[in-house]
């Protein structure tokens, strides 16, 4: 089966309501009247602005095909959790998919690798599609010590989860040293941790399509120079996309990158 593509923009701590309304304006003109979702092989494409744009990027969504979601969900339905938001607040809101585990979250914010796994059942729980991201620090890199790595957190973050549960999950391969540096992983370094996650679901979902049919995402200064590269290789089902996802320009040339244009 063919995997969709998924191109997803990550705002971080960025853009206003009105900004985030706006970008959605100005990515929706790079396409004029050709809107993305009109082509047959179509990627989905996702933009998860900040909390607080949340509610106007969906208004200025509206009859388009890009889907809204956030950057982070709590475990527990509300409570004594502050600066934390819940999956029955998103719910309201209605975004569709969640970022969890960003390397940020996990360097700056003391996320681990079961909080991780809890934000993913809640997500879940919720209906709201995880996007799960997983990278190894360029110390790990240099040690060769990526492949563990990337496997410890793969397993960590889906421990417990089903093959109807992975029928929502998407994992983004994130080498943490590739963030916002400008360095991309080459399409031979990405392919090949893509195909060792690829192998692991596997192994994890043996006698089930979970393997063929989950997303695998590469993000890492992909760019409108690099994606095609990069989005050609085989296990390679899309982008989380950081820098250049705040550029109309430069996302619309990855979102035509995954269009095969
Ligand atoms: C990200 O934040 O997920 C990301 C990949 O950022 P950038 O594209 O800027 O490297």
């Amino acid at each position: 089966m063919a995997r969709r593509k998924l191109i997803a923009g990550n705002w971080k701590m960025n853009m206003t309501s009105a900004e985030g309304a706006q970008l959605i304006k100005d990515i929706k003109a790079q396409f004029g009247a050709e809107c993305p979702c009109t082509a047959v092989n179509k990627p989905d494409v996702l933009v998860c602005p900040p909390f607080t744009s949340i509610a106007a990027v969906i208004e200025a969504a509206k009859g388009t095909c890009f889907n809204v979601g956030a950057q982070n969900i709590h475990w527990e339905e509300k409570g004594a959790y502050t600066g934390e938001i819940s999956g029955n607040m998103l719910n309201e809101l209605g975004v569709t998919y969640v970022i969890i585990g960003h390397s940020e979250r996990r360097q700056y914010f003391g996320e681990t690798d079961d909080t991780v796994n809890k934000r993913t059942k809640a997500a879940l729980k919720h209906n709201i599609k995880p996007v799960i991201c997983v990278g190894e620090t360029l110390k790990q890199r240099q040690a060769g010590e990526t492949l563990a790595v990337i496997e410890n957190q793969v397993r960590a973050a889906l421990k417990d989860l089903t093959a109807e549960d992975m029928k929502n999950v998407t994992i983004a391969y994130e080498p943490v040293w590739a963030i916002g540096s400008g360095l991309a992983a080459t399409n031979e370094d990405a392919q090949e941790v893509h195909a060792m996650i690829r192998g692991l679901l596997k192994k994890l979902y043996e006698g089930t399509s979970v393997a063929d049919e989950t997303r695998i995402l590469y993000g890492g200064s992909m760019n409108d120079a690099n994606a095609a590269g990069l989005l050609a290789q085989p296990d390679i089902d899309g982008g989380l996309i950081g820098g250049a996802a705040l550029k109309p320009d430069k996302f619309a040339v990855i979102i035509k990158a995954a269009l095969g244009k």
